[in-house]
């Protein structure tokens, strides 16, 4: 959040009108980074707050009110790779409360609306709000048959085949359920499986999430299936969306249904009598959600009676039956002691608040993520300062702003160093990067030996034994320099070395020489080349199957009018700028070096497909048009699982050209360089044979 909250009172139309375009803009792009990129870069409470000004301005402006506000959305639009599927019943937001006084106000609401007296009773179900992302699962039949995300509250994306991996999902219902039913609920994952999968992605050199959501989020809309699966997600189930036969007379009744069909309910739902239960079900909730393994940011409260909810009905965004009563963030204050500056792997620069340890939720908190240099001058953050620190989403501490009134005097603003604070080298941006990156390459000791334990890292050379400590004393004594190295240790190098008995000696040389075969993905993979992940590792392995074939290729690709350059920016999933990382890397004169050095101490085998006997098996595919019976993501995965090789656009390397509805030029061009067009019918043939 850049400005401050205006003073609402003194609005005037001209102001507001400012204030409301400016406002949605800000919303509309963290929108964007919440729901597409699963990555915000403000707290859910800032957000709330953001989205409560502009409402109040609405409320105080109505005519500012246009079917394109954030008031008036659910979501952001979609645009990835999955197919679209529209909601036959609207999935919907929630409104949101945020004390007692708004709850009793929205009690008020109802009992108008709805005309009841004050005596008349009306029930509530009080629910604990899950922070995951909403899902609608479709059954026919009784079988499981579709799966969506939410969306922008009417389209929602085909994720069948991840949703398909939670075991929590039943495949089937009873056949007392009705013929046709969506099941709407939360999918997340647990805090402490958060943990283990940003261990695991750490160790891997890959994203980290910073929270659960963002990382279930993340999961679930993996584009391969495959992924998701090994992802811990699990879904607690809460509402219905279409559905074929009478509906159940209350909610509460709903729930039970749902527990009848194997769907797990959170177990602290209750049905409350009155506000005064409602608030006391909140009461408990809070004081349960410390203890709990799954993150909540609130509770909603729905009317039980379902008549009266069809009466009730629909705002543009959210029911009028039901609203979220949000947890405050959990907040303290403390003082900024110091910024740490981490280098990587890659040379990138990342700022590490140190703060006065301080309680924050019942949780000791003495650092926090600055995530990068912007971040700290967007903040202003200074050394000395008082600053408020947040548990976002209960897990990773974050400095929500600076009280400035504490501020020490004479304190000037943090400059982000220009030189690696390791190797002294220059530090520089390169354009269009967030990241300050040290220019000193395997030079800078931080950057080798973050390069040296990647090397060695579980999905890499998985060298057992050749933990982070050894690896740092094995680079100061200049026994291990670069990854070749690794190879050369022997009985003789280690017996001089204090704490390296024969035995221990010979059990590391064991555990090396028994990794010196690899796969050529792995092996790509450990070289550590900036923006080469596994997957990525795994897409060259699959379009130059062989060590030597890559290696040839990647030199003459070094040629940008060559065909080799082509080929490889050419491959879907690789584009220039990861092309070009590859190329810088094999042309430096070191790692030419230490290639070679590899290629000689290990044995890398070739890429070998699972499957041999498919038509598309080492073929050249290409994919245009809209499909219609399978998404493009889930084509282009079936493709490379048959051994087919998927690119982007035409060349005379292709052989297939498949084709969907609308498909454009990409047909003339395969026409002419007489390649084989098959369309989406026969594709499917052949592929499910
Ligand atoms: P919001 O994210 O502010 O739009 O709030 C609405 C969302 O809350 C829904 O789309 C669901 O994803 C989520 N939610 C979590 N728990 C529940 C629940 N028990 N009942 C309804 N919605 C819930």
């Amino acid at each position: 959040m850049n400005k401050s909250i205006p003073n609402l009172a003194d609005l005037t139309l001209q102001d507001a009108v400012v204030e409301h375009d400016r406002l949605s803009k800000e919303i509309n792009l963290h929108n964007k980074q919440y729901y597409q990129d699963s990555a915000p870069t403000i707290t859910d409470s800032e957000y709330d707050e953001l989205f409560n000004v502009l409402r109040s301005i609405e409320a105080l402006f109505p005519e500012l009110i246009t079917s394109n506000s954030p008031t008036q959305k659910i979501g952001s639009p979609i645009v990835s790779g999955f197919t679209k599927i529209p909601h036959s019943v609207p999935m919907l937001s929630l409104d949101n409360a945020f004390n007692e006084e708004d709850i009793s106000g929205f009690v008020d609401s109802l009992r108008r609306f709805l005309k009841l007296s004050v005596s008349e009773p009306l029930e509530l179900v009080s629910e604990p709000k899950i922070d995951g992302l909403s899902v609608s699962l479709r059954y026919q039949n009784h079988k499981f048959v579709r799966g969506t995300t939410r969306g922008d509250g009417n389209q929602g994306e085909d994720i069948t085949n991840n949703l398909k991996t939670i075991s929590d999902i039943p495949d089937k219902l009873p056949k007392s359920a009705p013929n046709t039913i969506e099941i709407r609920g939360e999918v997340y994952m647990t805090k402490s499986e958060f943990h283990d999968l940003n261990t695991y992605q750490k160790s891997l050199d890959e994203k980290t999430f910073s929270n659960p959501r963002n990382a279930a989020a993340g999961s679930l809309r993996q584009l391969n299936p495959e992924i998701t699966a090994t992802r811990p997600l699990r879904l607690f189930a809460y509402a219905w969306g279409e559905i074929d036969s009478k509906l159940p007379t209350t909610h509460s009744e709903f729930l039970k249904y749902l527990e009848e069909w194997s769907f797990p309910v959170h177990p602290l739902t209750r049905v409350c009598e009155d506000i005064e239960e409602a608030l006391a079900a909140y009461s408990a909730i809070s004081e349960a959600r410390q203890g709990l393994n799954h993150e909540l940011d609130g509770v909603v409260y729905k009317v039980n009676r379902i008549d009266w909810q069809k009466r009730l009905g629909f705002r543009s965004r959210a029911p009028r039956w039901a609203i979220a009563h949000k947890f405050p963030a959990e907040r303290a204050e403390t003082v900024l002691q110091n910024i740490d500056i981490q280098v990587g792997r890659t040379g990138i620069l990342t700022p590490v608040a140190r703060l006065l340890p301080v309680k924050v939720g019942g949780v000791l908190v003495s650092n926090a993520t600055l995530h990068n240099e912007d971040e700290i001058s967007r903040k202003d953050l200074r050394i000395g300062d008082t600053v408020l620190v947040q548990r976002a989403g209960d897990v990773i501490p974050q400095i929500v702003k600076v009280i400035t009134a504490k501020r020490p005097a004479h304190q000037s603003p943090y400059q982000f160093p220009h030189s690696c604070p390791v190797c002294s080298s220059k530090a520089v941006r390169v354009k269009d990067e967030v990241a300050r990156k040290c220019t000193g390459g395997l030079m800078c000791p931080a950057q080798a030996i973050e390069r040296l334990k990647h090397f060695v890292s579980r999905n890499a050379f998985d060298i057992e034994g050749l933990g982070t400590k050894h690896i740092e004393a094995f680079w100061k004594s200049e026994l291990i320099r670069d990854p070749s190295d690794i190879f050369r240790i022997n009985e003789k190098s280690l017996s001089s070395r204090d704490g390296w008995g024969e035995q221990s000696a010979k059990n590391l040389i064991d555990a090396i020489a028994s990794k010196r075969t690899i796969t050529l993905d792995r092996f790509i993979y450990a070289l550590g080349i900036n923006q080469i992940g596994q997957a990525t590792a795994r897409l060259l392995a699959h379009t130059y199957g062989s060590l030597p074939k890559w290696r040839h290729e990647m030199n003459e690709a070094q040629n940008r009018n060559s065909e080799s350059y082509k080929e490889l920016v050419n491959i879907d999933g690789i584009g220039v700028s990861v092309a070009e990382d590859i190329i810088s890397f094999v042309k430096e004169t070191n790692n030419k070096r230490i290639l070679d050095d590899l290629e000689q101490f290990t044995s890398v085998t070739d890429f070998q497909s699972l499957t041999t006997d498919s038509p598309f098996t080492g073929k050249t595919i290409v994919f245009t048009g809209a499909l219609e019976k399978m998404s493009r993501s889930e084509a282009k995965a079936k493709a490379r699982e048959l051994g087919a090789k998927v690119t982007d656009s035409i060349s005379r390397k292709t052989d297939f050209l498949i084709i969907g509805s609308n498909a454009g030029s990409k047909v003339k061009k395969a026409q002419g360089l007489n390649i084989k067009i098959i369309d989406e019918a026969s594709w499917l043939q052949l592929v499910e044979k």
